[in-house]
């Protein structure tokens, strides 16, 4: 019998890099770095994706989206974030809420955070009271020069399905 809810959980890191926008949850935050890598590098916006996929044990992002597939150069990520949504619908769930952590050095996510909020619950299409954002240092880790995100999702059975 098919599950009434469901949990997903994703996880993605980047690196820092000059000279580039830092895109984080679609936004584009003041700051003289941004994240390289795979597409836009929205660390959280990917990881948000694959706690989507992960709910409904579906490929991962990087199985959907290559890395090396020329097409997700410098991509913008809420394209990955749509089929993780549509493939939950397919599956027959919708996104309840999700929460998230960005691990970050800088730049203070705090004064983002209510924007992060809205925008990431519009890519959604979930209530903004129903998307978590926290940011933390990343004391001890040496990985001053990355951002990583953690997300939890939680989907249930589509209204209509
Ligand atoms: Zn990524």
């Amino acid at each position: 019998m098919k599950p009434e809810i469901r949990i997903g959980y994703g996880w993605d890191s980047h690196e820092f890099k000059s000279g580039i926008p830092l895109l984080i949850g679609g936004l584009t935050l003041p700051y003289d770095k941004g994240l390289g890598g795979h597409s836009d590098g929205d660390v959280l916006l990917h990881a948000i994706t694959d706690a989507l996929l992960g709910a409904i044990a579906g490929p991962d992002i990087g199985s959907l989206f290559p890395p090396s597939d020329p097409r997700w150069k410098g991509a913008d990520s809420a394209v990955f974030l749509r089929e993780a949504l549509k493939r939950v619908a397919e599956a027959g769930y919708e996104l309840v809420n999700l929460d998230s952590t960005l691990i970050l050095a800088a730049p203070k996510i705090g004064p983002q955070a209510d924007a992060l909020r809205e925008h990431v619950a519009e890519l959604c299409g979930i209530p903004t009271d129903c998307v978590g954002i926290k940011a933390k240092t990343p004391e001890g880790m040496g990985t001053d020069n990355a951002a990583i995100a953690h997300v939890a999702v939680l989907l249930k059975t589509a209204v209509d399905s």
